[in-house]
């Protein structure tokens, strides 16, 4: 499932290629993916101008004439795909110049039609954390966030309402490069601790954008990303590499934590 780092990188190379571009038509083979008919989609995206692409936590939003936009999530994975022709996309964008923008979601993707002044009322956006590599996410206020939560780090970490952008897959390096085992609570973690990890969630969220993300991600070039290599995510049972120990698989809140039960301590 795409993280900051893959949607920074599409979102960049979206924004390379579609700024400008004008929407000549729109092509939709399954409008659950909407959360308009596809005729009212059609009707409202033809003709638009695309003005920039941005990410904002795992969102990419496309900025259009008129003052509306279109909001992409790519649920639990997608394939976007530029000048690509293939399997089927549910939806399709055909620009002025010829170009086209494929979005085949493999599960729960979809794309929002929403207008500029009704963006407070779309609540999967309006409701999001900040994006955790926006610079307004300062150690500050991550620490001041942090200050009023109660419960585990790791669920914490990927509630995309309390920080936009993380997701299972990064979560796991990041705790720890911390040293804190992904069930502490939040409240018995030392300050230190926290500071520590938000350092950590800056410098490999941004090392992973430079890579373009993980290598079983794909860019819209069908290119996959070049981060091939994580400390303890994924790696059961295999050597951690501070310590040596055999690295744990535990389902932590409703996902699978991966740790070193030797360096990452337990914050009760
Ligand atoms: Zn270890």
């Amino acid at each position: 499932m795409p993280e900051i780092p893959e949607i920074y990188a599409m979102a960049s190379q979206l924004n390379e290629v579609m700024a400008d571009e004008i929407i000549k038509k729109a092509e939709v083979s399954q409008e659950k993916c909407l959360n308009v008919p596809p005729e009212k989609f059609g009707d409202e995206v033809t003709g638009a101008r695309i003005r920039r692409v941005t990410p904002t936590g795992k969102w990419i939003f496309v900025h259009m004439s008129g003052s509306r936009k279109l909001l992409v999530n790519l649920g639990m994975g997608a394939d976007v795909r530029w000048n690509r022709a293939g399997e089927k996309p549910q939806v399709r964008l055909i620009f002025s110049s010829g170009s086209t923008l494929s979005l085949k979601f493999w599960w729960f993707g979809h794309v929002h039609l929403v207008k500029d002044d009704e963006m407070p009322a779309h609540r999967s956006t309006a409701n999001l954390g900040p994006d955790a590599l926006d610079d307004e996410l300062t150690e500050d206020r991550f620490m001041q966030l942090m200050q009023s939560r109660r419960g585990q780090i790791k669920p914490l970490l990927q509630n995309q309402k309390f920080i936009a952008g993380i997701g299972n897959v990064y979560v796991q390096d990041m705790l720890f490069a911390a040293g804190i085992h992904p069930r502490s609570r939040v409240p018995a973690i030392p300050k230190e601790k926290l500071q520590k990890l938000y350092r950590g969630m800056k410098r490999q969220l941004s090392c992973a954008v430079e890579l373009s993300g993980i290598a079983y991600e794909r860019d819209i070039y069908g290119n996959p990303g070049r981060l091939e290599h994580f400390q303890v995510a994924y790696r059961e049972g295999e050597e951690c590499p501070r310590c040596g120990e055999s690295i744990k698989k535990e389902k932590v809140g409703s996902s699978a934590a991966y740790f070193c039960p030797r360096c990452q301590i337990l914050h009760r």
